[in-house]
């Protein structure tokens, strides 16, 4: 039987000069919109409580399983509000399953992606007006999550789980211009091994890459790219964002997935519409000597992360203990042409030929 989101309004919603105020300049995760999706599993009822509820917090026992082992996954994705002001979700179908397949390697339940569907199509539903409009790269960001929230300090899968959806309007990731950011490349910490997590999306991981992220802020870099733990003989990606090359001869190039990558669904949805701009994706193991020689021979000009928050980020440098390796076209023709072309699509600027949008309002 399939979940219900009924809605509980919230009798304290943020007031015209608050919400004013937020909207004017959203940030990045700061402010919540007013209500909030949760539903919960036990291991005897399965799924149950699907509701929409007054954004709020969450009382936690001291023992909740989470707070000790970590067992927790979550996604990101955005809605988006076009011209004619209705809202779209972009490849919603692909999150679902990619929670789930984080779910299953963290020992969580699965969530039936209609139920995440649709508890994430009513709270952006009730909350239409936190959904910025106007253009730009505005939009409301969604941040599902699930975590054991069962009250108990013995080591195994929680009993109890609690999924929920909260929701942060969000402005321009590059409010004053795109400006290409500088990689530091870690040889010191891994984010991930085979067969650990690598491939879920779990704040573990980012608990863990954290202290690679400081080793790069000392050397003035903003984010970290990691290195294979074992053989440190392939690229991976960054913290939370994949990674790519762009050739002078239009190749489009990105480490192949091999259990220890997050699938990215802007990484996925870059290599199908490559294509569509006459670029020629090549997914595949690249060794660290072959990627920065690629740079230092002049071969390939651009390179860029992705990732739902920022779409994409074009790379000016990557920094190692030794060297460091400069792009010629930092933020370049192509990545900007991919770039917009994913915003297009999005923003429904562009027809949606891939299928991509699913409407909610
Ligand atoms: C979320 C995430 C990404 C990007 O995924 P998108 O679906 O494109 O937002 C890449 N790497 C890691 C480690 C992530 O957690």
């Amino acid at each position: 039987m399939s979940l219900s989101f009924p809605v509980t309004a919230n009798p304290r919603v943020a007031g015209d000069a608050d919400y004013d105020a937020i909207m004017a300049a959203p940030g990045f995760g700061e402010h919540f919109s007013d209500h909030m999706a949760v539903a919960i599993w036990t291991k005897d009822a399965g799924w149950s409580e699907g509701r929409i509820q007054p954004y709020g917090p969450f009382l936690i026992d001291p023992a909740t399983a989470v707070l000790h082992y970590a067992q927790e996954v979550f996604e990101g994705m955005k809605a988006y509000r076009h011209a004619d002001d209705s809202i779209w979700l972009f490849r919603p179908e692909a999150n679902a399953a990619r929670l789930n397949a984080s779910a299953a390697r963290m020992m969580l339940p699965a969530i039936p992606a209609e139920d995440f569907l649709a508890a994430i199509t009513e709270l952006v539903r009730t909350d239409a007006r936190w959904v910025p409009s106007g253009g730009g790269e505005q939009s409301l960001y969604l941040r599902p999550f699930m975590f054991a929230s069962e009250v108990f300090l013995g080591v195994r899968a929680s009993a109890h789980v609690t999924f929920s959806v909260i929701a942060s309007p969000v402005g321009s990731y590059f409010p004053s211009g795109i400006e290409p950011v500088d990689i530091w490349v870690t040889d010191k910490w891994a984010r991930a091994g085979i067969g650990g997590t690598g491939a879920a999306k779990c704040g573990g991981n980012y608990a863990a890459s954290l202290i690679a992220q400081y080793e790069g802020y000392e050397h003035g870099c903003s984010q970290v790219l990691f290195i294979e733990a074992a053989g440190k003989d392939r690229i991976e990606e960054l913290g939370g964002m994949n990674v790519f090359l762009v050739t002078s001869d239009g190749r489009l190039i990105t480490p192949e997935l091999t259990g220890t990558i997050l699938e990215g669904v802007t990484r996925s949805s870059i290599l199908t519409v490559a294509a569509d701009l006459g670029l020629r994706p090549e997914e595949r193991r690249i060794s660290p000597e072959e990627f920065f020689s690629l740079i230092a021979d002049g071969v390939a000009v651009e390179a860029f992360s992705c990732g739902t928050a920022a779409v994409l980020t074009p790379i000016g440098s990557f920094r190692t203990a030794t060297d460091t390796y400069t792009l010629a076209s930092p933020a370049g023709e192509r990545t900007l042409a991919i770039r917009d072309r994913i915003l297009d699509i999005q923003y429904g600027r562009v027809p949606d030929v891939h299928g991509w949008l699913h409407r909610v309002a």
